[in-house]
């Protein structure tokens, strides 16, 4: 087990490097194309209600409904901006989630019998991509005010 002192408030997990993200984008099989994105939607049963664990919750998925799985993929093609923007239609406050917060993605993920997709550590990694750009903080806050590709607005 892995064990980290905790100094005040401050965060015992410091994310991980790009290499992980970019591992975690790419085990990723892209769900979004057949719909079948869990991770997003939840894992349904087929008479209708979510699947639940072997503790017996209900495999929801994301209580945002965030575009994981076309985050991963722009992800994976090298287009950090186009993956935060991505993020942020669904979750401007991704500065408070990711490895942060909860994981009912990761346990909805459509790989029940092997080792998820871990995407609490690609989602804020992919935001600290950004945030280390040149202006990444300015490029940040823009998108949460604007957010372009939320097409309501
Ligand atoms: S994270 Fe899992 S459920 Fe979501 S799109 Fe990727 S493989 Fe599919």
């Amino acid at each position: 087990m892995l064990l980290r002192a905790r100094v005040g408030f401050g965060l015992t997990d410091d994310g991980g490097p790009l290499s992980k993200a970019l591992d975690e984008a790419n085990y990723c099989i892209w769900c979004h194309n057949q719909g079948k994105d869990s991770c997003s939607k939840g894992l349904k049963e087929k008479e209708g209600g979510f699947k639940k664990s072997a503790l017996d919750i209900p495999l929801a998925g994301c209580p945002l409904e965030e575009k994981i799985s076309e985050m991963n993929f722009l992800k994976s093609e090298g287009i950090p901006l186009g993956a935060l923007a991505t993020i942020i239609i669904d979750n401007p406050m991704c500065a408070g989630t990711g490895h942060r917060i909860c994981n009912d993605c990761m346990k909805s993920c459509i790989y029940q019998k092997q080792e998820p997709v871990n995407i609490p550590q690609a989602e804020t990694r992919t935001l600290r991509d950004v945030l280390e750009l040149p202006y990444g903080f300015e490029i940040y806050s823009l998108l949460t005010r604007w957010n372009p590709l939320w097409r309501r607005r």
